[in-house]
């Protein structure tokens, strides 16, 4: 379907100036329609950036030309404009989506455009996993900045919560670190605070040994959702059920995946 016109060209001509052609999408052209059309919903796809500016380093916001601006890492959030913008610039990270595992495997370093079933898949092979997103998809940035429910989450808590250090870029072009040690304001702010305060580059996060569930969303026939909340959990949850229902008519005559007696 061709594109409206838009009136806001003179931004993307003005940006390419700067950061190049490569890194400039103008509107009608494969890039910007791919960019827009890969948002997860109809909301959010539809709305029409001036441009789509794909960064690969973190120069945009020193060079850039003071106008409003999208940011997008899965551009998994439903509501529109959320992470794009109409008539303004739109930031897609998904190139910045390297998952680097360090040799001891207890620490990846992740671009915040990488998504969850990406890093499942690169996770996996080495016996490692994280507490990340449930659905294919999801981003690492946004679902960090929204402090993250995972599968594993009764286990592991919170995804921002295996967070080591944020590579961020700031208000004035600065690239700093967040981490318990440097930045710890910041480091507090973005874990759970939205996109208020810089645009995170990439993130470190501790990992723990691999889990089965961690594929859940394309769980096996045998695998049980219920099993990754821990053996504890699982307990307590066994106990409530005994009480309530202690013949089990909820656990074995209703189907479904979320069902204890598997577990
Ligand atoms: C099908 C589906 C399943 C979901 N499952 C889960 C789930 O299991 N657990 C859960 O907790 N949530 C879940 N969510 C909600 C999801 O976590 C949030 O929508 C999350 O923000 C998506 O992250 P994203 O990177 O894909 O989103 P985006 O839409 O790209 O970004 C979300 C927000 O973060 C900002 N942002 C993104 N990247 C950056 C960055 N690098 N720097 C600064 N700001 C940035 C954006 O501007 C935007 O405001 C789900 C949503 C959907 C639609």
């Amino acid at each position: 379907m061709p594109h409206p016109p838009c009136p806001n060209n003179g931004i993307a001509i003005a940006l390419a100036s700067v950061l190049g052609d490569d890194k400039v999408a103008h509107p009608g052209s494969p890039a910007y329609q791919n960019s827009v059309a890969s948002y997860y919903s109809v909301q959010q796809a539809t709305i029409r950036p001036a441009c789509v500016v794909f960064p690969r380093t973190a120069t945009l916001t020193k060079e850039g030309p003071s106008i409003a601006f999208g940011v997008r890492s899965g551009g998994h959030t439903g509501w529109a404009g959320a992470s794009n913008i109409a008539g303004g610039v739109t930031l897609d990270l998904t190139g910045l989506n390297d998952i680097e595992v360090t040799q001891e495997g207890t620490i990846v370093r992740v671009g915040t455009g990488a998504t969850w079933d990406a890093m499942y898949q690169k996770l996996h092979p080495l016996g490692r996993t994280v507490a990340g997103g449930r659905v294919a998809g999801v981003g690492a940035g946004g679902l960090t900045l929204g402090g993250g429910i995972s599968h594993l989450s009764p286990q592991r808590g919170w995804k921002c919560d295996t967070v080591l250090n944020f590579q961020v870029v700031l208000s004035d072009g600065q690239v700093v670190n967040a981490n318990a040690d440097e930045n710890a304001d910041l480091f507090f702010a973005l874990r759970g605070g939205g996109g208020n305060f810089g645009i995170i580059e990439k993130e470190a996060r501790a990992l723990g040994a691999y889990d089965p569930f961690v594929f859940l969303s394309y769980a096996m026939p045998d695998q049980n959702p219920i099993a990754s909340y821990g053996e504890e959990n699982v307990r307590r949850l066994v106990a409530v059920r005994d009480r309530v229902d202690p013949a089990g008519m909820f656990t074995k005559q209703v189907p479904g995946r979320h069902k204890i007696h598997n577990a």
